[in-house]
């Protein structure tokens, strides 16, 4: 309740930004203590509390937001990293657990999932992006065209979720193809209904590359925490627009 009233608060404040949901029809205000004027309109808090649909700290490490708006600081590099398999893919140590307890849940149900991508270094990514742009120049494409084409497949270095550690790649142990028709598989559907209560959000839906600057990857997780994650994924936007940064 206490929560719903923020909500409604924060909505009748004059700060309130334009939600597509009608969050106010379901603030139960009960006429308790609300000071109500008497043309019906209610005085502003004196304290504006948090939107209980947003984040409650957008400051937390597991918000931190990586695109070509934001680059990640120069050089950034996870506190700590753990390693997750065999052969030696990473991921922020502090979603090694989340992670390992949502591939456990998934096998429960039948589903395989694979990481295939975790942690990338700016280097690595740095490698991988002057790699595509000589493959581009000895195609024959200019410089220009060559530089174009690279930046609309490939984040350039600093601005990669994968250097945040926080993101994953996620494949059907029977689809390895990152392609849009890894979103039919069992495993994509599975971590469609399921990832939030393990604090994981499909980081680029379908119809919001304009967004995210980054086109529809059904495989590409990435860790938020479960409370952020479930209002993220319930309300079906992506991590720019719950940060007020769309
Ligand atoms: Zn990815």
């Amino acid at each position: 309740l206490a929560l719903a009233l923020a909500a409604g608060w924060y909505l009748r404040g004059a700060l309130a930004p334009a939600r597509p949901q009608d969050t106010l029809s379901e603030a139960p205000l009960d006429g308790g203590d609300e000071a109500e004027g008497i043309d019906g309109t209610i005085d502003e808090p004196k304290t504006q509390p948090a939107d209980a649909d947003g984040p409650a700290d957008p400051t937390l490490w597991s918000l931190m937001l990586a695109n070509t708006q934001h680059p990640l600081p120069d050089g950034y590099v996870p506190p700590q990293l753990a390693e997750m398999d065999k052969e030696g893919r990473q991921l922020d140590a502090r979603i090694a657990g989340p992670f390992r307890e949502m591939v456990a849940a998934a096998e429960k149900d039948g589903c395989h999932l694979v990481l295939t991508s975790g942690y990338r270094s700016e280097e690595r990514q740095k490698e991988l992006y002057v790699q595509m742009l000589r493959d581009y120049l000895s195609m024959g494409y200019g410089a220009a065209g060559a530089w174009d084409a690279t930046k609309s497949l490939r984040n350039i270095p600093g601005t990669s979720e994968h250097q945040t550690g926080l993101a994953a790649d996620i494949v059907s142990a029977g689809y390895w193809t990152l392609d849009e028709g890894y979103a039919d598989t069992a495993e994509a559907k599975w971590l469609v209904k399921h990832a939030a209560e393990y604090g994981f959000i499909l980081r680029y839906p379908k119809d919001k590359t304009e967004i995210t600057g980054t086109s529809y990857e059904p495989w590409h997780y990435r860790y938020v925490g479960v409370e952020d994650a479930k209002k993220i994924m319930a309300r079906g936007i992506t991590l720019e627009e719950y940060l007020g940064e769309a």
